[in-house]
């Protein structure tokens, strides 16, 4: 049996303690711990790298501090479109939809498409019927509505922007909502995944990198599996998670040296805002950002674990 891991994140942004309430903090680390743990049990009891991550995905889109799952953000036109997916690094296979409704985990779906279609991407209502087919889970607009998340649209709105976060326009405050969660089992095999409301206020149709293989989400033995969250215009113009993956791959760099040069000298300089979360085939975890805070976890079948959300010790 070799060492195995998992990681998580829920977003990154301007995350600042003087915004945060002790209880709202609380509650963050706690769903991030349920996230965390939910995967790593999995691990524990010999799971698949693949079955870790989507266990603490759906953790995390069924918790309505995320914007993913329940907790999505509003379209402009005050609806829900979802993206969300999944890849495999033992057989490269992945999985993934964009602008879905009312389906109650989106990574599930991306799941389903991954091991039982003979394609990669679906949108909208061909997505949405693939999950009928298949029995996913639907829920009504109620479960999806939020007071809190209505309130980032009209206000996001009034000041006529798109926003990665809702909060930059209540508080001074950026986060962006996206979870993910990337894992090595104990065979060495990783595997990634990660789902989205997107932008509050974003038009109907934009797609961010969330549901995009190579930009918010890679997963390869060969290397490592990383999932993005972030301003996803310029994560895709990045193509930030395989560009890691590539690094490692034909210049030998390790995993916490390639998500850094992509985190801090790729997407920094073209204002991509937003970190990532990996794992290499070796069990070894990095968590980077170039913004004020990411919430993340993380644990280690070496004891080592944690769970924070502002910009303090690295992993
Ligand atoms: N990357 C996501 C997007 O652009 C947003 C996020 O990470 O919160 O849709």
């Amino acid at each position: 049996m070799g060492a195995f891991a998992i990681a998580i994140h829920g977003g990154a942004g301007t995350i600042l303690q003087s915004l945060m309430t002790a209880e709202q903090e609380k509650a963050y680390l706690k769903a991030l711990q349920e996230a965390v743990d939910t995967g790593y049990d999995i691990l524990k009891a010999g799971g698949s790298a693949v079955d870790a991550v989507t266990a603490a995905t759906v953790s995390l889109e069924n918790c309505e501090l995320f914007n993913a799952g329940r907790g999505s953000v509003f379209t402009a036109n005050g609806q829900h479109e979802m993206d969300a997916s999944i890849m495999d690094g033992k057989s490269l296979e992945a999985g993934a939809v964009t602008g879905i409704s009312q389906v109650k985990n989106p990574v599930l779906l991306a799941k389903e498409i991954m091991i039982n279609s003979p394609h990669l991407l679906f949108f909208g209502e061909g997505a949405m019927s693939f999950a009928r087919e298949r029995g996913l889970e639907f829920e009504t607009e109620e479960y999806f509505y939020s007071e809190y998340r209505y309130q980032q649209l009209k206000a996001a709105q009034q000041s006529d922007e798109v926003v990665l976060d809702h909060s930059s326009i209540e508080n001074g405050a950026k986060k962006f909502g996206t979870v993910g969660a990337v894992a090595c089992d104990q065979y060495g095999n990783v595997a990634a995944a990660t789902s989205t409301g997107g932008m509050t206020n974003k038009p109907p149709g934009r797609v961010g990198d969330s549901p995009i293989i190579g930009a918010g989400t890679y997963a390869n033995n060969q290397t490592c599996a990383i999932s993005c969250t972030g301003h996803g215009e310029l994560f895709i113009r990045s193509v930030a998670a395989f560009h890691v993956h590539a690094q490692m791959l034909y210049q030998n760099r390790s995993l916490a040296t390639a998500m850094e040069d992509v985190v801090l000298n790729k997407l920094l300089p073209i204002g991509g805002e937003g970190g990532m979360i990996g794992v290499d085939a070796q069990a070894n975890v990095s968590l980077q950002f170039n913004s004020e805070g990411m919430y993340r976890g993380m644990k280690h079948s070496d004891g080592r674990q944690t769970c924070e959300v502002y910009k303090t010790s690295e992993v």
